[in-house]
């Protein structure tokens, strides 16, 4: 049981590395720099790590780059992409590694036949913005694909890094009879391993850490530990196919701020809503088919608390 896990150091990625050790893979897993101790430190003191974890270096951007990596695996796991809101050059910094890295990745799948399923994370970034309204009454599944032109309207960028390498993907390996799985996350929180902080639990330590106000928006969250095993069911599950939606809740931002006052009353959160406009509609999402994998979502509950406890713990929270 060889697998290949890409942008190994990251969030999600550290956690889907420690679930596959725990379930006896071997990790041929992928970072940009095996020298920072601050990329590889946490994953080489994973659990089974000493035995079945080899670091290899490779870049989205370098032609070729993952061959060496996937030549032998039964499986790859495409988790690396850049997860940014604020850039200067979208372009460069989200839509080429994105698009251009996930063809590299899946080129590498076809060469070696050895590869019989890969496991691509994708967003529900790629799932939302179709240009169909969002209201309450809305239903949400794994029908709907964000449409990359109201994307590039509206600047969304890092939303349409994701919807092309989704559509790009699907092409790819359908053309090249690749077996493919994505999994579609929202807004990723839970306890770090990495000692880095990521884009998604800035987003909670954000709200704890003496902002003013909370966003008039609504979003959707889930745990880090349901979207890591999420990816390996995909993998193990013969029947698993398409896409997969993993949302525990779409809510606005008050109703977090909610249920963190309800658990920390004594962290400064946000008293007011950036403006006084009504509050934006949430929707819902199915997780029908995400049952189907034998998920069974952590309540945003648990998820907020043990992700303050990791900042907490990480010092982040000042
Ligand atoms: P992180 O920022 O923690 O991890 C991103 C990873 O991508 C890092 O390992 C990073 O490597 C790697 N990466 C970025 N650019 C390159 C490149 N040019 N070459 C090689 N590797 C690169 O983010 P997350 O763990 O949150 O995200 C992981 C995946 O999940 C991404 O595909 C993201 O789009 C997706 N996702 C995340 C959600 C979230 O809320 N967190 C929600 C939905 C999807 P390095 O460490 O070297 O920078």
């Amino acid at each position: 049981k060889v697998v290949c896990v890409t942008g190994a150091s990251g969030f999600i990625a550290s956690w889907l590395v420690k679930l596959l050790l725990q379930h006896d893979y071997t990790v041929k897993a992928t970072v940009r720099d095996p020298n920072d101790p601050k990329k590889t430190q946490h994953l080489l003191s994973l659990d089974g790590a000493k035995e079945r974890l080899h670091l290899f270096k490779a870049d989205l951007l370098e032609e070729g780059s993952f061959d060496s990596v996937v030549d032998g695996c039964d499986g790859v796991f495409h988790t690396a992409s850049p997860v940014a809101t604020d850039v200067v050059n979208p372009q460069a910094e989200l839509i080429d590694p994105a698009l251009k890295g996930t063809i590299n990745v899946l080129r590498s799948c076809a060469k070696f036949p050895s590869v019989k399923r890969v496991v691509v994370t994708s967003s529900m970034a790629a799932v939302v913005f179709t240009g169909k309204p969002l209201t309450s009454e809305v239903l949400i599944d794994e029908s709907w694909f964000s449409d990359p032109v109201s994307c590039k309207e509206s600047k969304r960028w890092y939303v349409l890094s994701k919807t092309l390498a989704e559509e790009a993907a699907w092409k790819f390996s359908k053309e090249n009879g690749i077996d493919m799985v994505t999994i579609n996350p929202a807004w990723v929180i839970g306890p770090l391993i990495q000692p880095t902080l990521n884009l998604s639990a800035e987003l909670v330590l954000n709200l704890i850490n003496g902002a003013q106000t909370f966003p008039n928006r609504s979003y959707r969250l889930v745990d880090v530990r349901d979207v890591a095993n999420a990816h390996i069911q995909a993998y193990e599950i013969p029947e698993a196919s398409g896409r997969y939606c993993l949302v525990e809740r779409d809510l606005h931002y008050s109703e977090t701020v909610k249920i963190l006052r309800k658990l920390y009353p004594e962290l400064p959160l946000p008293e007011k809503c950036a403006d006084d406009k009504p509050y934006a509609p949430s929707f819902q999402v199915s997780q029908e088919k995400a049952k189907s994998l034998g998920i069974h979502f952590t309540p945003l509950e648990v998820s907020l608390k043990d992700t303050v406890e990791s900042l907490k713990e990480k010092n982040f929270v000042s």
